[in-house]
């Protein structure tokens, strides 16, 4: 056998050095393939037999899993992983005897491995040569998909107290680094994922043949608008009887992007650009505050930068984002100022438009510019070599 006395193993090494020593090798992938999985089936059973010889407890470990994820630089899950192979394939002799002549590959015995092995005191419902049949048939993915509807069949009951058990797993952390940044990190159920990745899709899908976001951009994206605008429509449960919303902190200088001013507070922590101070301020309710050596002697009403009046006539004439090629709704648009009212643009119809918030975020941050021209608007790229003529109101853009 491998690895016993050394022999075999040490025949194996010396092959493999040489093969990788072979400078112009032609080797069929699939044929590697085969030899690789053949040699980690090898592996399981060795592993389940240093297991069953306890030679984990030697060392002072408490599994034989943690033993050979420290010894075999693996992590725990992918040693236990070998350790269920190595055990099941000692009763299913036909899958083993597939694996090694490259009949199917290891990912598809690991599958049926893990089934049986879930399948407890009902393993005899495994058909062997049934369950080989489908993994000869079926792709990796369609096999584990198969393989789940079988355990559900099977174990109605062990299947669901395994979902209850991965479902405690489920977590979501948000964490702000350094630089002002946000980091987000979770396990979802498959409910709560499915739902979750199936929104963020629908709002990530390119705005226009322009767009050069990439996929992972346009969902980090999509995750920004979901939020802002469950905030936005006010649909969110008051805490302590405040709607959710972010704070924004400014001087009147600093609205005025004038010399020597000092930066708005985001959550009156984290400095943020002029521009993208003013994109937030296009679309928020604002209280005015009068400090007297660092002491509010007034605080203002909160005020709408946009009328509700102006906005219901802005989101019928406008119906969605105006820039050119964009599809998104008039529900999912802002408005914004052509001229901004900190530089004594109006609140009124003719000096707002209605942009997604993909868009409005290029016309502040990325530099562009929206030209008014009689009912029409003009979007300038900040190199002004292209100019582009917005749809007009009703028509609507179709990749
Ligand atoms: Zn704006
Ligand atoms: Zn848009």
């Amino acid at each position: 056998m491998l690895g016993e006395g050394g022999t075999a193993l040490s025949k194996l090494q010396a092959a493999v050095r040489e093969f990788l020593a072979c400078e112009d090798r032609q080797v069929d992938n699939k044929e590697l393939r085969v030899v690789i999985d053949a040699l980690e089936g090898a592996f399981c059973k060795n592993a389940r037999s240093s297991e069953q010889r306890g030679q984990h407890l030697v060392g002072g470990n408490i599994t034989a899993a943690s033993w050979i994820a420290r010894t075999c630089a693996m992590s725990v899950n992918s040693a236990a992983d070998r350790l269920c192979v190595g055990e099941q394939l000692e009763w299913l002799p036909t899958v083993a005897a597939a694996l090694a002549s490259g009949e199917i590959g290891y990912q598809s015995v690991s599958i049926l491995c893990h089934l049986r092995e879930q399948l407890g005191e009902k393993r005899d419902l495994f058909d062997e040569d049934e369950m080989l049949g489908y993994a000869q048939k079926y792709s990796v993915f369609h096999l584990r998909q198969l393989c789940n509807v079988a355990r559900h069949v099977a174990d109605p009951e062990g299947f669901f107290d395994e979902a209850e058990e991965n479902f405690t797993r489920r977590r979501l952390h948000i964490s702000q680094m350094p630089d002002g940044m946000y980091r987000v990190d979770g396990v979802l159920d498959p409910v709560s994922g499915a739902a979750f990745k199936t929104a963020a899709e629908s709002l990530a899908k390119r705005l226009g043949p322009d767009d050069e976001r990439s996929h992972k951009q346009r969902m980090a994206d999509a995750t920004g608008e979901l939020a802002n605008h469950a905030m936005d429509k006010g649909a969110l449960p008051r805490r302590h009887s405040v709607r959710p919303h972010i704070n924004l902190t400014t001087t009147l200088e600093g609205l005025k992007n004038e010399l020597g001013a000092p930066p708005a507070d985001l959550e009156l922590s984290l400095p943020i650009s002029t521009r993208t101070l003013e994109r937030i301020a296009c679309v928020c309710t604002m209280s005015r505050v009068l400090l007297a050596d660092s002491m509010v002697i007034d605080v203002g009403r909160a005020t709408r930068t946009v009328s509700a009046p102006t906005l219901r006539a802005l989101r019928v004439r406008d119906r969605g984002c105006r820039f050119p090629a964009c599809d998104r709704q008039v529900d999912w648009s802002n408005p914004h100022h052509i001229i901004h009212w900190a530089r004594g643009g109006r609140g009124n119809l003719p000096n707002l438009v209605l942009l997604c918030y993909y868009h409005h975020r290029l016309v502040h941050e990325g530099g562009w510019q929206v030209i008014k021209s009689g009912r029409e608007f003009r979007f300038l790229p900040p190199d002004r070599l292209v100019v582009k003529r917005a749809r007009g109101p009703g028509m609507r853009w179709a990749a």
